[in-house]
């Protein structure tokens, strides 16, 4: 039953992982002849947010001729303007005079706290309950799908200035959800019925090793979880480390296991997180894709709309139709979230919504399969429709493409105009509204989740 995928890897050289952190900055020989001062603000911006990247972004996809400038290097160096200039000059002040670690931990861990370390109700609001007690490891905000975070899963091979989980890669514990549990998750899948969907996410599902993955995965075609139908991996790995599919010791596990559950039935959709084309363009990468496809896999895309990175149409519909070429399917466009580095990224919805569309203008049907942009916010994901004018009032049409409450889902509804917004919390009911039409359903939903916690624990 388990066909191999065709499996010529001698056509690539296997490449050792190397990875550089905070610690190891300095040593990073591509950043030696970089002007002194930026080298400064790596290091000052380093020690509030997390930094990790490996040999193969610095040797194949940053172009160390277009310093800040390239995408890839503002995705995964750390750069001044991450920090607020009060948080930074605090910071850049304490390292310039050599503070002792004891005098600079509790200004980290303060600069963090005021970064807001945990969006969208992750902590407490999406927090599934077995047997009347709390699942760590696991999310379940949308009625068909279970977001789980497999212990072993909890870092990336390198990480992304802008990422909303950049909590749980700074050491502190109360912010990771991980679980290593396969028993719980399978239990709690069991019982839930309305489930179709498992998310693997983390960190990166795609840093486990093949046999941790089988462990989680395996379980899932059992009679009894049938419902479950597709198995969605969030992963950034064909950006950050092709060689997974391609050369590693156990990639023709992983290619084997999902040929496994695809074969059962399974519908495997590797959500595959790209921010710019030029993470694509290297032929491991386009390899690792092949490979990934040829598994009986798909491959969806999703990425946030960033400025300095990917804040423009061209580069979109570039990557859309590159995308589509290779085989994979765009699915999201993402509002940066409200987290950490935001005020960095972060582009106005107004701005965001111009990019969509001329992106959607200038590429073939195929490549318009992305929905968004899309915010991620606590009642759900709102997506910007569009602007518009309703008897001489100026609104944002927007919709919940995925709600709490089902029943919010694909309805229109209206917020003021505002030309400096930059996420749902700073609209305000249009149309003499004065509260938008879900948020009493919220408030009791909240209500009601708290206690059912508070109950528990
Ligand atoms: C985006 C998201 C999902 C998946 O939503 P789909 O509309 O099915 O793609 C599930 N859970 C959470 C918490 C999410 O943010």
């Amino acid at each position: 039953m388990t066909q191999r995928v065709n499996f010529d890897a001698e056509a690539f050289e296997a490449r050792q992982f190397k990875v550089y952190t905070h610690r190891q900055l300095d040593k990073i020989e591509a950043i030696q002849n970089l002007p002194e001062a930026l080298r400064f603000d790596m290091r000052v911006v380093s020690q509030v947010l997390p930094f990790r990247v490996n040999e193969y972004v610095i040797d194949e996809l940053i172009d160390w001729s277009n310093i800040p400038g390239d995408p890839v290097f503002q995705l995964t160096f750390p750069q001044r303007g991450m920090l607020k200039p009060e948080h930074f000059d605090e910071v850049a002040e304490l390292i310039r005079r050599d503070a002792p670690t004891e005098v600079l931990k509790p200004v980290i861990e303060r600069v963090r706290s005021e970064l807001n370390p945990h969006p969208a109700g992750q902590m407490d609001l999406n927090l599934p309950l077995l047997d009347g007690e709390p699942l760590r490891g696991m999310q379940h905000k949308y009625r068909e799908t279970v977001l789980f975070f497999p212990s072993q899963g909890q870092v990336c091979h390198s990480y992304c200035t802008f990422c909303f989980r950049w909590a749980q890669f700074v050491g502190d514990k109360t912010l990771k959800f991980a679980s290593s549990e396969a028993d719980a998750l399978h239990r709690y899948l069991a019982e839930h019925t309305e489930v179709t969907d498992l998310l693997m996410t983390g960190g990166d599902p795609m840093v486990m090793k093949a046999k941790h993955l089988r462990l989680y995965l395996e379980g899932l075609m059992r009679r009894e979880l049938d419902h479950v139908q597709d198995i969605r991996l969030g992963s950034k790995s064909l950006t950050f480390w092709p060689y997974r599919f391609v050369t590693d010791p156990d990639a023709e596990d992983i290619l084997t296991l999902f040929r496994e559950l695809t074969d059962a039935g399974k519908h495997v959709a590797f959500m595959a997180h790209f921010n710019h084309w030029r993470e694509m363009e290297t032929p491991i990468c386009r390899e690792a894709i092949r490979r990934i496809r040829a598994s009986g896999a798909e491959i969806r895309t999703q990425a946030p709309l960033l400025n300095h990175i990917n804040a423009n149409a061209d580069d979109w519909a570039r990557m859309w139709t590159t995308q589509v070429r290779l085989g994979m399917i765009p699915y999201y466009m993402f509002v940066e979230r409200d987290t950490g580095a935001r005020h960095y990224f972060e582009v106005p919805l107004v701005r965001a919504f111009e990019i969509y569309r001329e992106t959607m203008q200038q590429v073939p049907g195929l490549a318009r399969t992305a929905r968004g942009p899309s915010m991620s916010a606590d009642p759900g994901k709102v997506e910007i429709q569009g602007m518009t004018e309703i008897h001489g009032e100026k609104v944002f049409v927007l919709r919940f493409i995925q709600g709490r409450n089902a029943d919010w889902v694909q309805r229109p509804f209206f917020a003021k105009y505002d030309a400096t917004a930059t996420w749902l919390n700073h609209l305000e009911p249009a149309l003499g509204e004065s509260r938008f039409f879900y948020e009493n359903d919220f408030d009791a939903m909240k209500l009601q989740k708290q206690a059912l916690i508070h109950k528990a624990t």
